[in-house]
């Protein structure tokens, strides 16, 4: 029995930077092509605080259910050099089977399963109970040709030609990837972070389709790339479907202090400094990084964590107050010096709200994928600050391709200066600021024209949603007759 209505189930690995997108697809899926869909989102305890407060902040549609599967335990799965990437995707395994319990439990089976980049091994279960099966990447086309080409690579020439000499990773008809920005995976064939990533880009082929959080004229070249197959097609197999920019929609109505000062400053006079949901800086770039705001005299909001060494990418809090209730791992009187000018917000602020507001004029970003597509639909200069993961790649895209970021020329884990902080922010805050800026407008209008109906992102979806319709006619038909 199935109802008339496709459903499509999503499954989206721990983490925010997962979570939202895949929400967002969901909603666009529920409110634009006539779905049902349930997120299955896969829990740590972070995880399963970060969807309740998404969930009691965001007004979901009706016909879209979240489901928390139960938290999974890594703990005797990993040793303390298993990296994230190696993490999440042991966890979606081990999330394996709930999701097919609460597959199986639903009264109509879904027409599709959609799952991110960690979830490819749930397409065991969509062939099972013969559901399409899709990924969507909730990255770049870029990152996305990567990940596919990587395994068709020799992997000695990846070591020789790129490992030891440096040398950049070609990919057919896009551009190489720089050893600078490299996605830390592919330094370590024998680590299990590359054994898993290259798993991913093998399995991604083999979807029905392949779904991108880009859209059409921000990458034209690697989607064209992607299409082709001469270039990167015969690899891909899969369509690969550009359906962005999706990013959490700022909440109707939102107040807080953060707002509230910010309805106070001139028009694009704040920047807004923060590094993502996982992001860390050492304590001696905390240091810098302090100074180096002061310095740029620039009006700022600064999300910030505990310093923690080594490890750009861990969230952890600690704290500690010194006599203005300046955070111990900031400079002293830090806070009095600069609270006309600045507010600090310990650890989450409302980031969508904030790049929206009108007094916010730059955008200091870890460069994550959503935090640059949030930049790029508020039509705001980055200042591109990569710490991990594809962010070096995305970085380079945004200076070098798009044009909408001056990047900051040390990299981790060289610490970058003060005064370094200092030049690059006033770049972008007033001398290039106007000419980036326009480039941004741009770039948000090209955004919004793809989303709107008849647009390239709003076209694509049809075409997925039509592909779950025929799908639906199918297997209505087989039961009846
Ligand atoms: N985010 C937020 N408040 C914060 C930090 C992050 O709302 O203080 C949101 C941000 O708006 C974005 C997501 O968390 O949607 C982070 O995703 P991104 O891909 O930028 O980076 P990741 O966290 O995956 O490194």
């Amino acid at each position: 029995m199935q109802t008339t209505k496709p459903h499509a189930a999503l499954l989206a690995s721990p983490g925010m930077g997962h979570f939202i997108p895949v929400l967002e697809l969901g909603k666009r899926l529920v409110s634009e092509h006539g779905f049902n869909a349930t997120v299955f989102v896969v829990t740590t305890d972070t995880s399963l605080s970060q969807s309740q407060l998404l969930k009691k902040s965001h007004p979901i549609p009706k016909l879209l259910d979240i489901v928390l599967l139960p938290p999974v335990d890594i703990s005797t799965l990993i040793n303390p050099t298993t990296g994230i990437l190696a993490q999440l995707a042991i966890m979606m395994r081990q999330a394996l089977p709930s999701l097919r319990q609460a597959i199986s439990a639903m009264k109509f089976c879904p027409t599709a399963l959609i799952v991110d980049i960690f979830g490819t091994e749930a397409f065991a279960i969509s062939e099972e109970l013969n559901m399409l099966k899709y990924v969507f990447i909730t990255s770049t086309a870029w990152f996305l040709a990567l990940t596919i080409h990587l395994p068709t690579l020799d992997a000695k020439v990846v070591e020789e030609e790129h490992v030891r000499n440096h040398e950049p990773l070609m990919i057919p008809g896009c551009s190489s990837v720089r050893f600078e920005d490299t996605f830390e995976p592919v330094l370590d064939r024998n680590n299990q972070m590359y054994i898993e990533y290259i798993r991913m880009g093998v399995q991604m082929p083999t979807a029905d389709g392949i779904l991108v959080n880009t859209w059409q004229d921000l990458e034209p070249k690697t989607l064209g790339a992607l299409g082709d197959k001469r270039k990167l097609g015969w690899v891909a197999q899969a369509p690969v479907y550009a359906v962005g920019p999706l990013v959490r929609p700022v909440k109707p109505g939102s107040s807080s202090d953060v707002l509230g000062w910010l309805d106070m400053q001139p028009q694009q006079s704040v920047v807004y400094v923060s590094f993502g949901s996982g992001g860390t800086l050492s304590a001696k770039q905390t240091t810098e990084l302090a100074w180096g705001l002061e310095l740029s005299e620039q009006r700022f909001i600064w999300v910030v964590r505990p310093p923690v060494e080594d490890d750009a990418a861990a969230a952890i809090f600690k704290t500690g107050h010194r006599s203005d209730n300046t955070p111990d791992f900031l400079p002293d009187g830090f806070l009095t010096r600069n609270q006309k000018k600045g507010l600090v917000v310990p650890m989450w602020a409302p980031q969508t709200e904030i790049l929206s507001h009108p007094s916010v004029g730059g955008f200091l970003s870890h460069c994550g994928w959503n935090s640059t597509l949030e930049s790029i639909v508020n039509g705001l200069p980055m200042i591109a600050w990569p710490l991990y993961a594809e962010q070096g790649m995305n970085a380079t895209m945004l200076t070098e391709d798009i044009g909408v970021a001056v990047r900051l020329k040390s990299t981790p884990p060289v610490v970058v200066s003060r005064e370094e902080i200092e030049t690059t922010i006033r770049q972008v805050m007033e001398d290039k600021g106007d000419a980036i800026r326009a480039r941004a407008k741009t770039l948000k209008s090209s955004a919004e024209k793809a989303l709107s109906k008849g647009g390239s992102s709003y076209n694509s979806l049809s075409y997925v949603a039509n592909d779950c319709e025929i799908r639906l006619r199918y297997i209505k038909t087989k039961a009846e007759g």
